[in-house]
């Protein structure tokens, strides 16, 4: 019993050893800082990145996280072509002067996508952090890392994190089954990834789906994360260039109103739950493989970015994750990172240090 009690204090200890060290004495803005080999790495303020959302990285939304202290990232695909980025990096550059990035999704998508342009465009943009995600990003490294840019790839699984770190990313993004958007098949939560992936990885990663508060933050430091990625969140705040039905919807929602889509064709896609992503999966859930035909009319990106526009909220999908459930407020981004740090600041030297006898 004694020998328990004191292997319990130890695992305590341990974690608290593990997550002391990180608060920094020195303060910004009147909140200690939570230091760690991402904010580095990264030349940023806070353990805090904002992960890219297609038409929601804009250069409104990232330099608003640049900003408060984080790493906002653009997202190249949403603008229409390689010299569009371009500007909307120059834009950016104009709101901010702290370190962005830039997100280059490779996945399928229904118009061919010239990758091989957009990534010249932001080499040539000067942009010095690129997030990927989706395929494996190997055949653009050679000429980002040759631009002396720090890569951080977007994986959701640990398999897929070993082989990032074997090709040179200098960082991943663990993406668990919470997350919003392509969740991977899977279906392996935060719980069991993050610590997998710090037992296993050399290089730092972020933890990634489900994240939206304090909590979250200090529950991905003490799995071995060295910050947290948010998309979801940041899309319920002030800044978020997407119209204010969407986000008083995802305030509104618990949970439970997120929908795997595409399952059927390995190409998984958590959304919102409305009466458009019920339809798909009433179409997947038929006899027979599924026709992506006769679901892309629905699904298109287009009609997500005129959701996001006019606020009518059946025109179309929209990526969400599990953490809408958590979400109650549309704060500014400087007003949520700095709730964030500084709740998680609290937990560690206060709630868990309390627990130590
Ligand atoms: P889009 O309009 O080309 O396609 C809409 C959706 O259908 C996307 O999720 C896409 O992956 C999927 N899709 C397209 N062709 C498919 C096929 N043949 N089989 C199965 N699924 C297919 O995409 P968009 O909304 O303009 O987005 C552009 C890119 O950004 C896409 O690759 C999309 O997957 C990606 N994206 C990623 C996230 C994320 O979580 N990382 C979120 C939103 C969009």
């Amino acid at each position: 019993m004694r020998i328990k009690t004191l292997q319990r204090k130890l695992a305590v200890a341990l974690s608290l050893g593990a997550l002391g060290p990180l608060i920094q004495a020195f303060t910004v803005r009147g909140h200690k800082l939570i230091k760690t080999r991402v904010t580095e790495m990264l030349g940023i303020e806070h353990p805090i990145v904002q992960g890219g959302m297609q038409w929601v990285g804009r250069a409104e939304m990232t330099s608003a996280v640049s900003n408060a202290g984080g790493l906002g990232i653009l997202t190249a695909l949403t603008q229409p072509d390689p010299e569009a980025l371009g500007r909307e990096i120059r834009r950016c550059r104009e709101l901010t002067d702290k370190p962005f990035g830039v997100n280059l999704t490779i996945l399928p998508t229904i118009r061919p996508v010239p990758y091989d342009d957009y990534v010249a465009a932001i080499i040539e943009s000067g942009v010095t952090i690129v997030e990927t995600a989706g395929r494996n990003p190997q055949p653009y490294l050679p000429a980002l890392k040759e631009a002396g840019i720090t890569v951080i790839h977007k994986c959701t699984s640990v398999r897929h994190s070993l082989k990032a770190e074997s090709i040179g990313c200098d960082l991943v993004s663990v993406d668990g089954f919470e997350c919003a958007g392509h969740p991977g098949e899977d279906d392996v939560t935060n719980l069991i990834l993050l610590p997998l992936a710090a037992r296993r990885l050399k290089i730092p990663f972020l933890a990634s789906g489900g994240f939206g508060d304090g909590r979250g933050l200090v529950a991905a430091l003490a799995l071995g994360a060295e910050g947290i990625n948010m998309g979801t969140r940041f899309m319920v705040t002030r800044e978020a260039p997407i119209h204010e039905n969407v986000k008083q919807a995802m305030v509104d929602a618990t949970e439970l109103d997120t929908a795997l889509l595409y399952r059927t064709l390995r190409n998984t896609a958590r959304v919102f739950r409305n009466s458009v992503a019920s339809q798909v999966l009433e179409i997947e859930g038929r006899q027979g493989p599924t026709d992506f035909d006769e679901i892309a009319p629905l699904v298109k990106g287009t009609r997500g970015r005129e959701l996001f526009e006019s606020g009518h909220l059946e025109h179309g999908i929209w990526s969400a994750g599990m953490v809408i459930g958590l979400i109650d407020d549309i704060p500014s981004c400087e007003e949520l990172i700095t709730r964030i740090v500084a709740e998680a600041e609290q937990i560690i030297s206060q709630r868990l240090k309390g627990m130590i006898s």
